[in-house]
């Protein structure tokens, strides 16, 4: 890709205009809009690590202070908090667009990703930046294809009670192609499935997070259902990296983030009593309208066009998240830090 629209931060005043990035490559300025959240936090750890200047742009509807205070201090890093649902002008060259209600307690009746998507890209197409955007497995619906490639179309119900997430992510995919398509905005595309770890939200819902508060409470773990559908869970770490990629690569994608290793929720339930509590209970409860039952990536793609593979198994990023869950729900000092 032509790479020569890009300047860094620091030598655009002094040099008086763009310089193409040659060999030393410093650092790019890039939003991370929801990066006070889970995900956003650990990508700007990374791309702070790695030079670059950052500005968060998130309205802590899930996400936390926190999650980044850090960095707070560090002239490189900027936290704005803004709703990307209204307009945003800022000169960047790289959109990491995550904002989202990302929650089942939180996504309904949200226009983040549709209206807040439109915004960001604008803003992309204004400024030339590269625009990334973090969707997510659940287009596939509740799939009848299994494991999920990303040339198939899904199979979501339109008016369910999940349909708000779902299609809105559906129809940010449609406007990120359309931007492409129509206006030149350089994208790509992210299609990430359930992802855990340090710093995620305590109380969203989410199952491996009710499941390691569970435990931790010594409350039972509850299994919505029979306990038999099936998740591929990732840990946080691996989809920082393969965002990262596929930000610097050449390719739009789509791309499945994911971890193949699939489990039921029985067996996540299990894996939970051998971390934490093997005296933990079970507690069966209903489950959810439309739940997907099978969920699994294909990696295919990832594997072959950004080199890219989850290196972290459940059994050895689950402690890494107990970690931080006993500090966060026992409370000493260092929440949110992990
Ligand atoms: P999260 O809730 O921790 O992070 C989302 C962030 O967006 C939060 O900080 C929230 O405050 C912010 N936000 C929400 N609405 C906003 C708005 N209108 N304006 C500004 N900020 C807003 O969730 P996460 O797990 O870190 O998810 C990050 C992204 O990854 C989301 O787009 C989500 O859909 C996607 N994703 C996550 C998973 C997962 O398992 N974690 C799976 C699939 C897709
Ligand atoms: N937008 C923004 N920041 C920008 C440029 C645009 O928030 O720097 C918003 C703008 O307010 C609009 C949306 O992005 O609602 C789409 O912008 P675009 O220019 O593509 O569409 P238009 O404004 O021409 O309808
Ligand atoms: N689930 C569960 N117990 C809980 C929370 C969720 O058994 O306390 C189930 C839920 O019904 C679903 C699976 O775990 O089948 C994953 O749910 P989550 O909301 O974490 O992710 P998603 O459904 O978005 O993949």
């Amino acid at each position: 890709a032509d790479l020569s629209h890009r300047f860094t931060f620091e030598n655009r005043g002094a040099a008086g205009g763009k310089i193409p990035l040659g060999l030393k490559r410093k650092g790019l300025r890039i939003v991370v809009t929801g990066g006070a959240g889970f995900v956003g936090s650990h990508l700007v750890d990374r791309l702070i690590a790695r030079g670059d200047s950052v500005i968060v742009v998130d309205n802590f509807f899930t996400g936390r202070k926190e999650n980044v205070m850090h960095h707070f201090g560090n002239p490189r890093f900027e936290l704005i908090r803004h709703d990307v649902v209204e307009p945003l002008l800022l000169e960047v060259d790289q959109i990491y667009h995550l904002a989202c209600p990302a929650s089942p307690v939180h996504y309904k009746f949200n226009p983040t990703n549709v209206v807040g998507t439109l915004n960001m890209l604008g803003l992309a197409k204004r400024v030339g930046a590269r625009f990334l955007l973090t969707s997510t497995s659940e287009v596939y619906g509740d799939p009848l294809e299994h494991p999920q490639v990303e040339t198939y179309w899904g199979n979501v119900n339109p008016i369910g009670v999940r349909s708000c997430y779902d299609e809105g992510k559906r129809t940010a995919e449609t406007l990120t192609m359309d931007y492409h398509r129509g206006a030149g905005v350089e994208v790509r595309i992210a299609r990430i499935f359930n992802t855990y770890g340090p710093r995620m939200c305590i109380d969203d819902g989410r199952v491996v997070s009710n499941f390691v508060a569970q435990a931790l409470r010594k409350e039972p773990l509850t299994v919505y259902g029979d306990g038999k559908q099936t998740r591929s869970f990732q840990y946080v770490s691996d989809l920082v990296e393969g965002l990262m990629r596929l930000m610097e690569g050449e390719h739009v994608g789509p791309f499945n983030l994911g971890n193949p290793g699939e489990f039921t929720m029985l067996e996540l339930a299990q894996v939970v009593q051998e971390t934490i509590d093997p005296n933990a209970k079970i507690e069966f409860r209903p489950n959810t309208e439309d739940d997907p039952h099978k969920r699994k990536p294909d990696i295919t793609r990832a594997k072959e066009l950004l080199g890219w593979e989850p290196v972290i198994p459940l059994r050895k990023g689950l402690p890494l998240m107990v970690t931080d869950f006993r500090q966060r729900i026992f409370g000493d000092h260092k929440e949110g830090l992990a």
